[in-house]
């Protein structure tokens, strides 16, 4: 009886010990194992004390106790029995304070689960003290119902479902979603799936929201999220549910099938990188693929961006027609795309009649012969010559961005177009200086204006037949305050570029203007001046009026200001260039054709023009004097000029050999080195007095 009194207990001790393990596991607290050792070792010697205690009593002593109906023995205690009674009051009042405390914060879908161990312990601990009252230690009820209480607990608390959450979200799911679902509670334990999300992860496990997403790749809460499964892609939608005080309750995955809206992307996307006439990639594509293919070859045989561009490819569009051009494109991109299969390469045409490619180093020569120069048959008799330059820079440094090499190779190959007998030309960091010069110019060009930087020269034009100075051109010249003298051949490219050459030509004609108004006071000059027009003029500003109000403000007249427009340069836009030369005409002003006979411009196009005077352009001073046919052709060209009443400005002339020459093609107004450099508007009139007999 004593014995029992003790085994008694030693097995309440044990009993409260997993009461608390159990409560901390499903608070999802696990006790960390050498803890839970240390504890149980306590356990185990209280259990021996209490147990050995019959022979020995260290623990308490035994007292017989009447009950209300049975007989049974109480033990007194002695400290270490104290200790003991301490021990299990403790952790069962912290039992039934965990549970309470459960019981409070837990959302009330889980809160059952509190509640039914929170009874139950109660129960256990009321049956123990009406024994204990009663006195019947022998036939404990209370010992019965701990091993029946303890399997309620299991199954209502350890396996609990939130019935109540489980079926508003199952309803939710048949009410609202057809796509596959999952939900998982709030230990991220799969709660339940529906029909479709089971043939999604058909024979997969997905028990928990960790082997779900080791399926899917990381998902993001709240957020729309795309994912491979099995080839075909799905928009998942992972949502973290939470109740009304915001404690969390469970997840739930959506997973949309997205394949169809993904192929109409894709080619929305293949729309917007591919360049359909040459079936390459364009530029954005090209950049994007960039990364791809530099992972998918081997770098180390090291490789270089190459931009190749047709050599006026605008004048072959306009000369030939667009179509022409087209094919153009197509000849090329098949070109690449042939070599594209014997080396590692990938192209595109990166801009209009531009083509980019990466290619090994030791391939660059190849590609070169390839581009270089080839014919294209427009039909049986005419064949058209497109030369290409190329500009290339070895990539030496795989984490810049391609972006910094391909600007390096434009260039490049701006440079190469530029140098009419090479072909192909490695960048050097000259290329960037040059290119910073010119940024330099553009940001002062506004500032030099206001500054006076810009100013006129003069370049006198002398009539054949008697050496006076019947004329000059104004010709503009920029005083760099760092830079020093900037030519205009340098910066007149630029600002036509971006458009500033229209203010600058605007200050040119005011200036030549109030020249010739000056030289006109003085009363000994009665010639004319000439000014440049440039065709973004034509096209941005009405040139006509804005001329008109110049020679009104300066009071001379239209015809000493002269016009020199240059007609290759007007190609695209032959209508506006006639429709200005005429108004021009019309308000007295002298139309000249500057540079005849360069680029494209043909005499066909020319006679249709309004003109008076033809400016032979310089080359044909430069040209092989020996070659006496093609000085006939241009002789009979010169004719013909003469014939519709027009003068000829023969330029560039700077020997006695040239003069002959200017002389034998009927030029009538010789400009050049020969009688003069363009010179300041301050020595022009004595230079006048000088030829005047
Ligand atoms: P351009 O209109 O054909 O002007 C003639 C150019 O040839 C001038 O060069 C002149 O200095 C140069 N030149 C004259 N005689 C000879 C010669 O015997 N031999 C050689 N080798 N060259 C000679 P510049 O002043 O450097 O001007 C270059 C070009 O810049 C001009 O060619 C013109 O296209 C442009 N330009 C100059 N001033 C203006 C301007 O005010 N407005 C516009 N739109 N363009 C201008
Ligand atoms: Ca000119
Ligand atoms: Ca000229």
């Amino acid at each position: 009886m004593k014995f029992m009194c003790s085994l008694e207990h030693a097995i309440l001790d044990w009993m409260i010990l997993f009461l608390v393990l159990f409560a901390l596991e499903m608070e999802g607290q696990p006790v960390r194992s050498e803890i839970r050792f240390i504890v149980m070792g306590i356990f185990a010697i209280d259990s021996i004390v209490l147990i050995t205690n019959p022979i020995n009593g260290i623990a308490a002593e035994y007292v017989k106790k009447h009950g209300l109906i049975f007989e049974s023995y109480t033990m007194r205690p002695r400290l270490l029995f104290i200790i003991h009674t301490v021990m299990c009051i403790t952790m069962g009042v912290w039992v039934m304070i965990k549970l309470i405390a459960g019981c409070a914060r837990t959302s009330r879908f889980y809160r059952g689960k509190y509640i039914s161990f929170f009874l139950i312990s109660i129960a256990i601990s009321l049956l123990n003290n009406i024994t204990a009252v009663t006195g019947n230690a022998n036939h404990d009820i209370a010992k019965a119902f701990f091993g029946f209480g303890t399997i309620i607990i299991f199954f209502t608390t350890y396996n609990f479902f939130p019935e109540k959450l489980i079926r508003r979200l199952h309803e939710y799911i048949d009410d609202n979603i057809s796509d596959a679902t999952l939900i998982y509670d709030y230990k991220d334990n799969l709660l339940k799936m529906n029909v479709e999300a089971g043939k999604l992860f058909d024979g997969k496990n997905v028990d928990t929201v960790e082997r779900l997403i080791s399926l899917t790749g990381e998902l993001e809460d709240k957020k729309k999220t795309v994912c491979k499964i099995e080839n075909y892609s799905y928009e998942a939608y992972y949502n973290r549910v939470f109740d009304k005080k915001k404690r969390y309750v469970a997840a739930t995955f959506i997973f949309r099938d997205v394949s169809d809206e993904l192929r109409a992307l894709e080619r929305e996307h293949h729309a917007a990188t591919f360049d359909p006439l040459t079936n390459s990639y364009n530029r954005l594509g090209f950049f994007e693929a960039v990364p791809d293919f530099f992972e998918r070859n081997d770098k180390l045989c090291g490789y270089a961006i190459m931009v190749s561009g047709i050599c006026d490819f605008k004048g072959i569009n306009s000369l030939y027609g667009s179509e022409m051009g087209d094919r153009i494109l197509k000849d090329i991109a098949e070109k690449f795309h042939e070599y594209h299969h014997k080396f590692p390469m990938i192209y595109g045409r990166t801009a209009e009649g531009k083509f980019t490619s990466i290619i090994p180093i030791d391939r660059i020569n190849t590609m070169e012969n390839v581009l270089g120069s080839f014919e294209v048959k427009e039909n049986d008799e005419l064949k058209v010559r497109v030369d290409m330059a190329n500009g290339f820079v070895v990539i030496k440094d795989f984490d810049k961005s391609i972006d910094y090499y391909y600007e390096q190779a434009l260039l490049a190959l701006a440079r190469c177009k530029r140098s009419s007998d090479i072909t192909l030309l490695e960048y050097t960091d000259e290329m960037t200086e040059e290119h910073n010069r010119k940024m330099l110019l553009i940001s002062s060009m506004r500032e030099a204006l206001n500054n006076g930087e810009f100013f006129i020269v003069l370049q006198p034009q002398v009539d054949i037949k008697n050496y006076e100075v019947t004329g000059a051109e104004a010709l503009v010249r920029w005083n760099h305050p760092t830079l020093g003298r900037v030519s205009p051949g340098e910066f007149i490219p630029l600002f036509e570029g971006n458009g500033f050459i229209t203010t600058l030509d605007r200050f040119v004609w005011n200036k030549a203007a109030a020249t010739l108004r000056k030289l006109s006071e003085e009363e000994f000059y009665d010639g004319s001046i000439s000014v440049n027009v440039s065709q973004i003029d034509i096209n941005s500003i009405d040139v006509v009026s804005e001329l008109c109000e110049i020679v009104e403000n300066n009071g001379i007249p239209a015809k000493r200001l002269h016009v020199e427009i240059t007609e290759s340069a007007c190609v695209d836009n032959r209508e506006v260039l006639s429709a200005t030369m005429q108004r021009l005409k019309d308000n007295g002003f002298v139309v000249e054709i500057d540079d005849f006979g360069s680029g494209y411009s043909s005499l066909n196009a020319l006679m249709n023009l309004p003109f008076d005077v033809v400016k032979l352009d310089m080359e044909f001073m430069r040209a092989n004097v020996t070659d006496g046919k093609s000085d006939i052709i241009v002789k009979s060209m010169t004719d013909m000029i003469h014939e519709i009443g027009a003068d000829i400005i023969v330029e560039g002339v700077e020997t006695e050999q040239n003069l002959e020459s200017a002389d034998f093609y009927g030029g009538d107004i010789i400009q050049g080195y020969y009688f003069s450099k363009p010179i300041p508007v301050e020595e022009f009139p004595s230079f006048v007095r000088k030829f005047r007999r």
